[in-house]
C-alpha cells in the first residue's frame, strides 16, 4: 500500500483539483485530506480519523455512505451491461426504469427527463432547449436568461455565467452576453434593516419587473433559480417569494427553471423544492440526490408544454442535435434506481424533515442568543449560521478575519464537517438524510464549542 507521504507528493505534483487555491496546494501550504472510506454519516481519512460529515460530501450523499443496496446494484449492472448509448432511441431496462421513477415523483405537469452527468451539463442542456424552443415558436429574439446574484448553477461557460458569484466570473471573461442577474432573495442581507419580509419580497419583485422592462420582455426567455439559495449561503426564500416571482414570469411569458440539484429528491423534507414552495417550473434540473452521488448522473426534466414544442421542432428539423456519449449511462441509472428505492424504503425524506428540524432547533437553542450569531436559518436537512460582528446593526466581520473558515476549521478539529460557505461568514450544514438525533446532537454541541472557541461567549 502506498504511504500517505507518497500520495501527498503525487497529489501535489499531478492532480489539478477543482475549486482550490492552486499555488498554495502545489507549495504544500494548504491542508489536504485523503479520504479512505465512509459509512452512514461518517467518512474515514487515511490518518484513521472518523469524521461526521455534516455536509454529505457536497450536499449529495443523501442516502448516506456505504449502502450495499446501491453498490450491489452498480456491480450487477456493470457485470450485465456496463454501457450502451441512448442515441436514436436506444435504452436499457435500467435507464427506462429510472426515467419512469423520476417522472412518477416529479410534479404532474412535467413530461420527460433527459439524462446527463452533472448539474452543470444539465443546466447547459436546459438553456439550449430553451433557445431551441423559442426558435421553433418563431421568436428568435427571446433568448436572454435571468439569474440571481448569489445563485449557483454550475461552472461551465453558460452555467458559470448563470452563477451569480463573482469568483466564478472574474478572469474567466464571464458572464457571457445574454445572461442578466437580479436581486438575491436574501432577507437577512437586505439593505434596509427596517424592511419587513413582505416589503422585501415586494422589492425583489419590483427589481425583477424593472430588469424585464429595461431589457424588454420579448428578449427574455427564462428565469433560473434554486428553490433555496445553496452555495450563495443556504438561504430559504422569504414567505411568498416564489408565488410573487412566478406571477411576474407568467405575465411576461418567461419560462421558469427550478434548479433542484440540491433540493431534488427530499432535501427539504418534500420530494422537490418546487412542491415545497408551490413553484410551477417549465424545467427542473436534477443531479446530486438522484443517485446520492454513488455514480454521476443528472437530468433535465421538461414540462408537457415544452415537450410539445420540442416534438414539433424535430418534425420540422429532424433529430435533436444534442447528446452526450454518457447520457443515461446504465451504471448511473442503476445507482439512481437503487437509491430512489432505498430512500422510499427507509422513509429517508421524512427523516430529513424531522431530524433536520431537530438540528436547526438545537442550534437555535444553543446559539440563538449568541451576540455574534446574526442568523440561523434552514429548511429540511439544510441549515446555516451566519456570523456578524455586531448583532443590532448587523455589521459584518472584515473578510480577511476569516471568521467563518476559522469556526469551520475548529469544528473539523472536533470531528465534524460543516462548510464555510464562500459568500460571507456562513457555516452550512447539509447532512445525509439518515442522520440520527444523536449525530445531530454531536453537530450542535461541537458547533457551539467551536463558536465559543473562536468568538468567545459574549
Ligand atoms: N446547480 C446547483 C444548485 C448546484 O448546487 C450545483 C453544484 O453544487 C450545480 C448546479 C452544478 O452541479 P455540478 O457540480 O454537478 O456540475
Amino acid at each position: 500500500m502506498l504511504t500517505n507521504d507518497v500520495l501527498d507528493k503525487w497529489d501535489r505534483e499531478s492532480f489539478f483539483h477543482p475549486s482550490t487555491h492552486l499555488a498554495q496546494h502545489a507549495r504544500g501550504d494548504s491542508a489536504s485530506r485523503i479520504i479512505a472510506g465512509a459509512r452512514g454519516s461518517h467518512i474515514i481519512d487515511r490518518d484513521g480519523n472518523r469524521i461526521l460529515d455534516g455536509f454529505a460530501g457536497l450536499y449529495c450523499v443523501n442516502a448516506g455512505y456505504g449502502r450495499r443496496e446501491i453498490t450491489d446494484a452498480i456491480a450487477a449492472q456493470a457485470a450485465q451491461l456496463s454501457y450502451y448509448h441512448a442515441y436514436a432511441g436506444h435504452s436499457t431496462e435500467t435507464s427506462i426504469t429510472l426515467a419512469k421513477m423520476v417522472m412518477d415523483r416529479a410534479p404532474k405537469h412535467m413530461s420527460k427527463v433527459y439524462f446527463g452527468l452533472g448539474g452543470s451539463d444539465a443546466n447547459e442542456t436546459n438553456i439550449k432547449l430553451i433557445w431551441y424552443y423559442n426558435n421553433i415558436l418563431g421568436r428568435p429574439e427571446k433568448k436572454k436568461i435571468i439569474s440571481r446574484w448569489r445563485g449557483y448553477h454550475g461552472s461551465g461557460l453558460m452555467t458559470g455565467s448563470l452563477t451569480g458569484l463573482e469568483l466564478f466570473h472574474r478572469k474567466f471573461d464571464l458572464p457571457l452576453s445574454g445572461v442578466v442577474h437580479t436581486q438575491a432573495p436574501d432577507f437577512f442581507r437586505r439593505d434596509d434593516l427596517t424592511q419587513t419580509e413582505a416589503e422585501f419580497v415586494a422589492q425583489c419583485v419590483q427589481k425583477l419587473e424593472d430588469l424585464i422592462a429595461a431589457e424588454g420582455a420579448d428578449t427574455i426567455a427564462a428565469f433560473i433559480g434554486e428553490p433555496v439559495l445553496g452555495t450563495g449561503g443556504i438561504v430559504p426564500p422569504p414567505d411568498g417569494y416564489w408565488q410573487a416571482i412566478q406571477a411576474v414570469l407568467d405575465k411576461h411569458d418567461i419560462l421558469l427553471i427550478a434548479d433542484e440539484v440540491v433540493t431534488g429528491f427530499g432535501r427539504l423534507g418534500s420530494m422537490f423544492g418546487s412542491d415545497h414552495y408551490g413553484m410551477k417550473p417549465d424545467f427542473m434540473t436534477i443531479a446530486k440526490g438522484l443517485t446520492s452521488a454513488y455514480a454521476p448522473l443528472s437530468g433535465s426534466v421538461v414540462s408537457a408544454k415544452v415537450w410539445k414544442v420540442l416534438e414539433d421542432g424535430t418534425d420540422e428539423n429532424g433529430p435533436l442535435g444534442h447528446g452526450w456519449t454518457y447520457s443515461a449511462h446504465p451504471i448511473g441509472a442503476a445507482a439512481g434506481v437503487a437509491n430512489l428505492r432505498l430512500i422510499d424504503d427507509l422513509n429517508l425524506i421524512e427523516n430529513a424533515r424531522t431530524v433536520g428540524a431537530y438540528l436547526k432547533d438545537g442550534l437555535v437553542k444553543e446559539l440563538g442568543s449568541h451576540p455574534n450569531v446574526g442568523d440561523i436559518r434552514g429548511d429540511g436537512m439544510l441549515c446555516a449560521l451566519e456570523f456578524v460582528k455586531d448583532r443590532p446593526t448587523r455589521e459584518f466581520f472584515a473578510t480577511d478575519q476569516k471568521v467563518g473558515p476559522q469556526i469551520t476549521a475548529s469544528l473539523l478539529a472536533k470531528g465534524v464537517i460543516g462548510r464555510a460557505m464562500p459568500q460571507g461568514d456562513i457555516l452550512g450544514f447539509a447532512p445525509p438524510f439518515c442522520l440520527t438525533t444523536i449525530e445531530a446532537d454531536e453537530i450542535i454541541t461541537k458547533t457551539t464549542r467551536a463558536v465559543v472557541e473562536v468568538l468567545g461567549k459574549e
